[in-house]
């Protein structure tokens, strides 16, 4: 079954659209955390970022800045967060890739981070590094 952002893609879910290509659309998120809370989203249907052909990846990454700084101008803000989860466990509500833009405003509306950093174990670290280097080179 198509995604919700494949049915606002084609036309049959109405949204407030703000950026289209031939590959991204871009429209603001329907219950914001701020006002401009836009979401960015590849025509290509994938689930998880890491799926995605990087002819998509590409076109996504031309798109964000653009769609961020028309935000940015427009509402006024000066701060932003970029929000992309990968699963549900992540967070993630629609299984179609989209990045989150949320301008974050003096009066603390926007994302809320509960970021709970821990000290690196170097020498675990440098295994796990060494595996993905390794992973990547194919
Ligand atoms: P995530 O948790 O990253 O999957 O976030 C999904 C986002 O999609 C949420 O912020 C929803 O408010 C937003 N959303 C869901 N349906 C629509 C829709 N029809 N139009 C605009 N935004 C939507």
């Amino acid at each position: 079954m198509a995604s919700i952002f494949t049915r606002i893609i084609r036309g049959e879910i109405p949204c407030h659209k703000l950026f289209e290509d031939d590959l991204v659309i871009a429209f603001l998120d329907v219950n914001p955390l701020s006002p401009g809370h836009a979401l960015v989203v590849p025509k290509q249907e994938t689930a998880y970022l890491h799926q995605l052909s990087a002819e998509s990846a590409m076109a996504l990454g031309a798109a964000l800045p653009l769609v961020a700084g028309a935000i940015l101008k427009i509402t006024g803000a000066t701060a932003y967060n970029v929000l992309q989860n990968n699963g549900a466990l992540a967070h993630q509500e629609v299984p179609h890739v989209h990045f989150h833009i949320i301008p974050k405003y003096a009066d603390g509306s926007g994302l809320g981070i509960m970021w709970k950093p821990s000290a690196i174990d170097h020498p675990s670290a440098a295994a796990l590094a060494a595996l993905v280097v390794h992973e990547l080179r194919g």
